[in-house]
């Protein structure tokens, strides 16, 4: 399989896109294409026949061994892709009835950090152990708004060739996943940005241009950017659709089924939309955002205006220009007609997502985390004009994550996981950056 920049759909040249493909070694390594763009299969890979029929039978680990055969099978052998996805998944995704009105909790935190971005980050570091030229080494250069920097972080520590920086915005990420990203020490560098997530992105943006600095400081990003992340991330949409076949006898050939995908740089739904266009049933997604929404905007108008970020309760969805948007175009040809056929966009106020979350304790003693309580608001509201017979939407983090705001908010004690607790007696060991480019670049430099 070669790989392509998103930025080839501009002309519409597709087979000028194929002359300028490269391979999945450069994609991982080298993260964002030449051209700025973003990389992503050069064609939608065909599943086996009888593959959805099966699913029901296959667990996790079997199913992303499959799946990554279709993506990776040409670069890595058999033996090594077993090894590689049993390293990288020694959890599951769980799915839950909620109601009985056929709605579904797809539980993403069992990994970890306890939240979902694990799937990409420990996929993503098998991988790029696996490609690393050996005598070489990287710096894996990664902007956070909370959850990714800690999943990254984690899955990299320890890793003699990989070094990590990750940039947090100060103040703006939960008391717990601060001390995720800045007790592990090792090979871990967190920098404390005085700035905001958008800043921390655009730090980082700048630095993957900088060809001197890459010179003397091999980069390679773990943003949602990185196409290690979205290939991982497409396998657990198969798991939910495999488990929906144990828990039910449904869903038949006409049953609809929609997904709701809590979104902040939308590297999520687009790992779902990648799934969808591999043939997994799913009839449409909601695009469930907080007030950061620029994407419900765009499917609504068909003009795309980035904005910068509000801070929101769901903190780990304020992204105010969401990078996967150009995949999203990419994959529907820059059509907003085409995928507003295959995306509701829906934005979920403070209000509502409070709401949502006394709620769904309330009525089923179950506890969201607020950007799970975007994605569950979300699907209720996209019922009253959109019919569907199972509606899924993404928990994308454990409530103890976000102690602070559910427990303020629902009234109940929420249990700290003992993987969690354990790194809030850590000190903590960041380094405060100023918000500018020199300032970084320099403090990489001091690194090397
Ligand atoms: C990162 C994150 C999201 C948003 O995912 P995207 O792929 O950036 O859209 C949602 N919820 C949680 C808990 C996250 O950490």
């Amino acid at each position: 399989m070669r790989y392509v920049s998103t930025n080839y759909t501009d002309s519409g040249d597709r087979d000028l896109a194929e002359s300028a493909s490269v391979s999945v070694t450069a994609a991982v390594l080298g993260s964002l294409a030449s051209d700025g763009g973003l990389y992503m299969p050069a064609e939608i890979p065909k599943l086996p026949s009888d593959f959805l029929q099966r699913l029901g039978n296959l667990s996790f680990v079997d199913l992303a061994l499959e799946l990554s055969q279709l993506f990776l099978g040409a670069d890595i052998s058999t033996g090594q892709l077993q090894q590689i996805v049993e390293a990288s998944f020694p959890f599951e995704p769980a799915l839950r009835q909620l109601s009985d009105d056929g709605v579904y909790v797809l539980e993403l935190f069992h990994g970890p950090t306890l939240a979902f971005k694990d799937f990409g980050a420990r996929f993503m570091a098998q991988l790029v152990g696996h490609f690393l030229p050996t005598e070489s080494c990287t710096t894996v250069l990664v902007a956070t708004s909370g959850d990714t920097g800690s999943a990254v972080a984690n899955a990299f520590l320890g890793h003699k060739r990989v070094r990590v920086v990750v940039l947090y915005p100060k103040g703006q990420v939960s008391k717990l996943q601060e001390c995720q990203i800045t007790t592990l020490g090792q090979n871990i560098t967190a920098l404390e940005v005085e700035g905001s997530f958008d800043d921390c992105q655009r730090l980082v943006k700048a630095a993957f241009r900088d060809r001197e600095l890459q010179h003397r400081v091999p980069l390679t990003s773990a943003n949602s950017i990185n196409l290690a992340r979205l290939l991982a991330q497409s396998f657990y949409y198969f798991s939910a659709y495999g488990q929906l076949l144990r828990l039910t006898r449904e869903p038949s050939s006409n049953t609809t089924l929609a997904v709701a995908v809590p979104s902040g740089n939308f590297g999520n739904l687009t790992a779902g939309v990648l799934a969808k266009k591999l043939g997994l049933p799913i009839s449409f997604f909601v695009a469930a955002t907080n007030s950061n929404d620029v994407v419900p905007q765009y499917l609504k108008t068909g003009v795309y205006e980035p904005r910068p970020s509000v801070a929101t309760i769901s903190n780990s969805m304020d992204v105010g220009d969401p990078s996967n948007f150009a995949r999203l175009k990419f994959l529907y040809n820059s059509s907003r007609d085409l995928m507003a056929q295959d995306i509701v966009g829906l934005s979920v106020d403070e209000q509502e997502t409070a709401n949502t979350m006394r709620h769904c304790y309330s009525q089923w003693q179950y506890m969201l985390d607020p950007h799970g309580a975007v994605a569950l608001s979300a699907l209720r509201s996209a019922r009253s004009k959109h019919h569907f017979d199972l509606g899924i939407f993404l928990e994308t983090a454990h409530p103890a994550k976000f102690v602070e705001v559910v427990e303020s908010t629902v009234g109940t004690p929420v249990t700290i996981p003992e993987r969690l607790a354990i790194c809030l007696a850590k000190p903590r060991l960041a380094i405060p950056l100023k918000a500018n480019y020199e300032a970084l670049k320099k403090q990489l430099l001091s690194l090397n």
